[in-house]
C-alpha cells in the first residue's frame, strides 16, 4: 500500500531494525473485531449463538473477539445491539480507565461511540456517563449507537470541551479523551487517512489536543483518573503531548503509557496514557444555568407523568423505575443523572427517551423498546430470518391483541410495532431500517 514518504522516513528513524516488519504488515489485511454488549448477554452466551465465525478473545478487552465475518452491521443481532464492531486495538484504552460501578464518567470526544459503549458495558447501567461530541451529525450517530446498545445511564452532549468545562468543573471521577488525531495507526484500515496526512496536519492535531486536554483537566475531580488516547504514532501527539501536559499540570502524574504497533499485536496502531490527578475538590453537581422556562428546562406539561404511568403499567410486566424528566413533548427516565442546561443535550438523549406526550396521546419511543423491551407484556417474537421483514420496515401479521408490542429477534428487542386487527404496523424509525439490498 502507498504510505506517505515523510511518515515512512520518520517511522524508519524511530523503529530502526523493526522497520521492515512494520512495513511488511501493511501488505496484510486489517484485523477485524467486535465487542459483545455485556448489558445484553455474556461473551460466552454470544459465542454459543454467533451465526458467523468468531476467532480468539482479544486479550486486552473484556468481551472482545477477533472475527473474519462479513457485513456484520447488517446482521439482526447487530440491530438488537448484541455487539459493536470495533477495531481490536481501539479496545485497549477503556480498560485502563478502571471504571467502577456508580462513578461519574466523561467520554469527551465520543462519536461514533465505540469507547462510550464499552464504558457503558463496564458501568452496568449505574453511575453517570456523559458522552460528548462536538460534531452534531456524529453526535446523532453516537446517540443511535447508545440507543441500539440499550444504554440507560448516558447523556449525549454536543459542546466544545471548553464550554463543557464551564458546566462540569471538578465533577468527573474518570475522563476518557480519545482525541481527534492524524490517524497514522489507521492507514491500513482507512487509506483516506494516509492521503490526508502531512507534517502540518500532525502539528495542527497536536495543538488541538493540547486545548482539549487542558479543558479535560479542569473537569476531573481530585483523585480522578484520565486516559488520553490516539490512533497515531506521532510523538508530538502521543508521548510529547503527555510530557507537555504534565509540565503545564503538576497536579497530574503519569501512571502508564501503552503503544500498540500493527507489527507487534493483532490490531492496528493505538496509543494510551493513564494520568492520575492529585486529591482535591469533587464537585457535588454541575453548574446550573439560571432557570429559563423559554429553554424548556425541566418544563412539565400537565398530564405527562400520568400518561407515562398509564402507558407503562399497561405495556410492561415489570415497570422500569427511575426519575421521570420532562422537556417539551419528550419524557425521559433519567435516574440519578445530573441536572444542567439541557439545551446542550443532543437529540433526546438524557437517560432513556421513553416517549412523546402531546397532551392527548402518549407515543412510546424506539429507545424505550431497546432499553426495557424485555419487560414488555406483549412481544412479537421472530426468528433471525423472520425479523428481516420487520427491519426492512414491513408490517407483519400477528395474533397479539390490539395495541403496542415489542418486536424481538429471539429474546432480544429490536423495536416497536402497533397491532390493529391482526396486523403489526411497523414503528422502526425509517433511518434505522435495513436497506432492501442487505
Ligand atoms: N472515541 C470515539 C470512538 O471510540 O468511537 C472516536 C473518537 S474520534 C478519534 C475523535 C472525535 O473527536 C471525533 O468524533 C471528532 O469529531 C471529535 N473532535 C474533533 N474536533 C474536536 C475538538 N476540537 N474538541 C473535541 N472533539 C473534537
Amino acid at each position: 500500500m502507498n504510505l506517505p514518504k515523510g511518515f515512512l522516513q520518520r517511522m524508519q528513524g524511530e523503529l530502526r531494525e523493526n522497520f521492515p516488519a512494520f512495513c511488511a504488515c501493511y501488505e496484510e489485511p486489517p484485523v477485524k473485531g467486535l465487542r459483545v454488549n455485556t448489558l445484553k448477554l455474556s461473551p460466552e452466551a454470544f459465542r454459543a449463538r454467533a451465526p458467523f465465525p468468531l476467532g480468539d478473545y482479544i486479550p486486552w478487552a473484556k468481551g472482545g473477539f477477533y472475527t473474519e465475518g462479513e457485513r456484520l452491521g447488517a446482521d439482526p443481532y447487530h440491530f438488537a445491539g448484541l455487539y459493536y464492531l470495533q477495531e481490536p486495538s481501539a479496545m485497549c484504552a477503556v480498560p485502563l480507565l478502571e471504571v467502577k460501578k456508580g462513578e461519574r464518567v466523561l467520554d469527551l470526544c465520543a462519536a461514533p461511540g465505540g469507547k462510550t459503549t464499552q464504558l457503558a458495558s463496564d458501568m452496568g447501567g449505574t453511575g453517570v456517563l456523559v458522552a460528548n461530541e462536538i460534531d452534531y451529525g456524529r453526535a446523532c450517530i453516537l446517540r443511535e449507537n447508545l440507543v441500539r446498545m440499550g444504554v440507560t445511564n448516558a447523556i449525549v452532549t454536543g459542546a466544545s470541551p471548553q464550554k463543557l468545562a464551564d458546566v462540569f468543573p471538578a465533577y468527573f471521577d474518570k475522563i476518557l479523551v480519545d482525541a481527534p488525531c492524524s490517524g497514522e495507526g489507521m492507514f491500513r484500515k482507512e487509506e483516506g487517512a494516509a492521503l490526508m496526512w502531512s507534517p502540518a496536519s500532525v502539528a495542527g492535531c497536536a495543538a488541538r489536543q493540547r486545548d482539549i486536554l487542558d479543558a479535560a483537566a479542569g473537569m476531573l475531580a481530585g483523585g480522578g483518573r484520565m486516559v488520553y488516547s490516539t490512533c497515531t504514532f506521532a510523538r508530538e501527539e502521543d508521548e510529547l503531548q503527555v510530557e507537555a501536559f504534565l509540565a503545564r499540570h503538576p497536579e497530574f502524574t503519569l501512571l502508564e503509557m501503552k503503544k500498540l504497533y500493527p507489527h507487534e499485536v493483532k490490531g492496528e496502531g493505538h496509543f494510551a496514557a493513564v494520568l492520575q490527578k492529585a486529591e482535591g475538590e469533587r464537585a457535588p453537581r454541575p453548574v446550573l444555568p439560571k432557570f429559563s422556562p423559554a429553554k424548556g428546562y425541566n418544563f412539565d406539561p400537565p398530564g405527562a407523568a400520568g400518561a407515562w404511568k398509564a402507558f407503562s403499567e399497561e405495556f410492561f410486566e415489570t415497570v422500569p423505575q427511575g426519575e421521570l424528566r420532562v422537556q417539551g413533548m419528550w419524557l425521559y427516565l433519567a435516574e440519578g443523572l445530573p441536572q444542567f442546561d439541557y439545551t446542550r443535550v443532543v437529540n433526546h438523549s438524557i437517560g432513556v427517551a421513553v416517549g412523546e406526550w402531546d397532551r392527548k396521546r402518549f407515543k412510546p419511543a424506539h429507545a424505550l423498546a431497546m432499553a426495557y423491551g424485555k419487560y414488555a407484556r406483549r412481544k412479537l417474537v421472530l426468528t433471525r430470518e423472520e425479523v428481516k421483514k420487520y427491519l426492512r420496515g414491513e408490517a407483519l401479521p400477528c395474533d397479539l391483541k390490539d395495541g403496542w408490542c415489542c418486536v424481538t429477534v429471539e429474546e432480544f428487542p429490536v423495536g416497536l410495532a402497533k397491532v390493529t386487527g391482526g396486523i403489526a404496523k411497523n414503528h422502526l424509525p425509517k433511518p434505522l431500517r435495513l436497506r432492501t439490498s442487505d
